[in-house]
């Protein structure tokens, strides 16, 4: 009889692919262990064994594998079972959710590239003949790719001896050049040691006689070295003698000070992890109760607890049950609030049981948490992770949390597995019979949706922690300031003023402005209207070549308008302004000051973001400038001030979802603000002061907001009451997207009728050399998103059949908001 084996391979392959194996193997063999297997011409992979049997393929004849690359398997049953959900609800290759899934070390392949890891000394002695051979290889050349290797020894099966030489850390993966976590480094300072001895420090006082303020720092340093008897931080020194950094810095330059930094590591955790959890304010426990209650019945519970509500603390209480009985947690969260400061804060609760797994994390890293999940070991009971966290081997999930569940960086948009970590993370969680708590101070409609319809269980924490008041809010015309003169730059004189008041008083400010989109949005100067898409309840944008405005929903277009509809001027512009102009504008009205700028310009390089937030935190800087990723759960204590410098770049914003997205961004902004005790302060410049937006964020009332956007939704046929499908055509022949695109579109019109809409091309129609142009598919709550897929498949097969079309890629992104 004989054997075969069905086989993951992490190409986007429909089917699986079947290998022949020996009896032996085949006994051996079980579900999950990995293969290396020859593939196409002359490609090597590393495959997963998905079943074992002895029915022979009949397209081909099946080819021999390689070899077997484990003893026992390296995932999971219903790790398994949540990738082919992923798979089939995605529609997606069960390869591709492998390939996101697993770390690259598990799944060499030819095309992998290896160098020699010049920090691990090896005695060659040590190495076996042929592990020898690629190690002396790489010392003529300074990366090989597996096939090279394969040619080196003369032998196929070449990826145990690589997977060998990986583990011992002699050689590196191309792919892993990822940089460590970030380090946080706190800045301390102490006497130079010069001035150490007493009659030394004695003449230094007398030599500063002229100079009280400098003098009043050495004083005060020597002061809190004496009593203290610990390194000493530049920012306490700073707040116990009231001198500014620029004194610190004098004399530091004057080696009277002398700064040095120290590591806190906050991933190599030595501390205990047994600090003892807050007790809870009434209303947390309140809240913790409720979720209890609704676990006892539901599966999803919603958290829905305004800004500084102390969320995280309830968290804490909820993993820690889950510890307590043995359980798993994954606590999940996008991935740039994957901060030191959560990381370490959850460490000292719950020590090394604690797990971080990121994407900055080294493969190595990544590894090691795999294993120690797939061993149900105790050092990954509580998994803290991005996204792509959710594809790991749990074996006994208790809980997963979804923190701050409205952020759009859960969806993954490319490459496949296009998923949403919210609604995967529910998935899992029920495979388990596991909770899942979702947790947010602005939830996404669609969430709230389930919540009102039943679905989940909702709880409401309307009460920051201690009681401290929700900032107080205020808007600022703009239309009003420009024609009253009252504008210096984009700063109104109210900005101005309370900047100024709040800088005295020695506190910090946040000032958001975020990028604009990729294609410019007309705006009224005079009133700060912007045309909006009869049929979809979106900004036109404005498309210059063609002097046309443009719906990139449902490709409605009209010719560019002489004057605005609004108020019948001819002021439209579409000029816009960015976070590095109000840096700029910062310093010159503030040149005293140190003002710094967060966004994606600045936080790119090594350790960038770490670096800007950490600063803030030791309060280096007085004023931060910042998009987006200013809103993701920081906590800083001495922030009063926030600034929101636009708010109609955001109300515009040529998207379904652009006034949800406003709320929640500028909600979240807000509550940086007078996290202590004292109250914090918001000022919004806007053209729109009578915006409903506006008004439901300036008076806390999520509910309002959501009623209206759902009703928009409701009218417009938009989630959460419509579904929708996103089919992408691209192809570097521009005639073929429009022929390959009509003709899909055509057949799911026959089917779909009107629900179907476009072909349209996007904003940027034509991205490396490739034109792409999009369909959009609403399905209504009625009709049955299994049987829509099922049908949008038999509609790419038969496109897929025609030889012209073949060529063109087509990304199908379901969920892709
Ligand atoms: P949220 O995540 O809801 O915005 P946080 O969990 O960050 O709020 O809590 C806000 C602040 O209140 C944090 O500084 C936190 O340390 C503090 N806090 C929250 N709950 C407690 C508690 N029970 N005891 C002491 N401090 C708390
Ligand atoms: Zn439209």
């Amino acid at each position: 009889m004989l054997h075969f084996i069905d086989v993951i391979l992490p190409i986007p392959l429909q089917k699986a692919f079947t290998y022949h194996v020996t009896e032996a193997e085949s006994e051996f063999l079980s579900p999950g262990m990995r293969v290396a297997v020859p593939f196409g011409k002359s490609k090597v992979y590393t495959a997963l064994v998905y079943s074992i049997h002895q029915n022979p393929p009949t397209a081909y004849d099946a080819k021999t594998i390689h070899q077997i690359l484990d003893d026992t398997s390296v995932i999971t049953e219903n790790q398994l079972k949540h990738w082919e959900w992923i798979s089939s609800y995605y529609m997606c290759s069960l390869g591709e959710v492998m390939r996101a899934a697993m770390p690259n070390a598990f799944l060499l392949e030819s095309e992998t590239i290896i160098s020699r890891n010049e920090k691990v000394a090896i005695e060659e002695s040590e190495l076996k003949d042929e592990e020898f051979l690629i190690v002396e290889a790489l010392q003529h050349q300074s990366s090989l790719k597996i096939s090279e290797v394969v040619s080196i020894l003369d032998k196929k099966r070449v990826l145990p001896i690589i997977n060998n030489l990986v583990k011992k850390g002699v050689l590196n993966l191309q792919e892993e050049l990822y940089e460590k976590y970030t380090p946080k480094l706190v800045r301390y300072v102490k006497l130079h040691h010069n001035h150490k001895s007493q009659e030394k420090l004695q003449a230094l006082l007398e030599e500063l006689s002229r100079a009280p303020k400098q003098r009043e720092v050495v004083l005060t340093l020597f002061t809190m070295e004496a009593s203290l008897k610990r390194p000493i931080k530049v920012s306490e020194l700073t707040e116990r003698s009231g001198a500014s950094s620029g004194i610190i810095k004098t004399l530091i330059d004057k080696a009277i000070l002398e700064e040095y930094h120290i590591q806190v590591d906050r991933v190599q955790f030595d501390g205990e992890g047994d600090s003892d959890a807050k007790r809870l304010s009434e209303a947390q426990q309140n809240a913790y109760n409720e979720v209890e209650a609704i676990f006892k019945e539901k599966s999803v519970a919603l958290l829905h607890g305004v800004t500084s509500s102390g969320k995280t603390e309830i968290y804490v209480q909820l993993i820690q049950k889950q510890v307590d009985i043995g359980k798993q947690v994954l606590y999940l969260l996008p991935e740039i609030a994957l901060t030191t400061q959560l990381v370490s804060r959850l460490q000292d609760y719950f020590g090394d049981k604690v797990a971080v797994f990121h994407s900055r994390y080294s493969g190595n890293e990544r590894v090691e948490v795999w294993q120690n999940m797939l061993t149900n070991s105790e050092k990954a009971q509580v998994v803290i992770g991005a996204r792509s966290s959710l594809l790991l081997p749990f074996t006994n999930l208790g809980l997963i949390i979804v923190d701050e569940e409205h952020e759009s960086s859960y969806k993954q948009f490319d490459p496949a597995p296009r998923y949403h970590a919210r609604d995967a993370a529910i998935v899992l969680a029920n495979i388990f019979k596991a909770k899942t708590l979702l947790g947010s101070a602005t939830p996404s409609l669609e969430s709230y949706f389930n919540a009102s319809q039943g679905k989940y269980g909702l709880v409401e924490l309307n009460t920051r922690y201690n009681n401290v008041l929700m900032p107080d809010i205020e808007l600022v015309d703009l239309a009003d300031k420009y024609k009253r003169k009252r504008m210096k730059g984009h700063f109104s004189d109210r900005m101005i003023q309370e900047m100024t008041e709040t800088l005295e008083e020695g506190f910090q400010i946040i000032l958001f402005q975020n990028r604009r989109g990729f294609s410019p949005i007309i705006e009224c100067t005079t009133c700060g209207t912007s045309p909006q898409c009869p049929n979809c309840d979106v900004s036109l944008t404005y498309h210059q070549y063609r002097d046309q405005l443009r719906c990139h929903y449902c490709g409605y277009n009209s010719v560019m308008l002489k004057s605005c509809q609004g108020c019948g001027n001819s002021t439209l512009d579409t000029k816009g302004f960015g976070t590095e102009q109000i840096e700029e504008e910062v310093k010159v009205l503030f040149p005293d000051k140190k003002v710094a700028r967060m966004d994606l310009d600045t936080t790119r390089g090594k350790y960038g973001f770490e670096k800007i937030i950490n600063s803030f935190e030791q309060r280096e800087v007085d004023i931060l400038v910042g998009t987006q990723m200013l809103t993701k759960g920081l906590d800083f204590r001495f922030v009063k001030l926030v600034g929101i410098m636009n708010a109609d770049n955001l109300l515009n914003f040529p998207d379904f979802r652009a006034h949800e997205r406003s709320y929640q961004l500028m909600a979240q902004v807000s509550g940086r603000a007078g996290r202590t005790d004292l109250r914090g302060k918001v000022l919004i410049q806007t053209y729109n002061p009578h915006h409903n937006i506006l008004q439901q964020v300036s008076t806390n009332a999520y509910k309002d907001m959501y009623a209206e956007q759902m009703n928009e939704r409701y009218n417009f046929k938009y989630p959460p009451i419509y579904r929708l499908i996103k089919i992408t055509f691209k192809h570097k022949d521009y005639n073929r997207v429009n022929l390959a695109a009509d003709w899909y579109a055509k057949s799911l019109k026959q089917l779909f009728k009107a629900n179907v809409l476009g072909p349209e091309f996007p904003p940027v129609s034509r991205i490396r050399n490739l034109y792409h142009k999009n369909i959009l598919v609403k399905i209504p709550q009625k009709q049955s998103l299994s049987k829509t897929k099922e049908a949008i498949t038999r509609i790419d097969n038969s496109f897929n059949a025609v030889k012209d079309f073949r060529p063109v890629r087509v990304v199908i992104n379901v969920d892709n908001y």
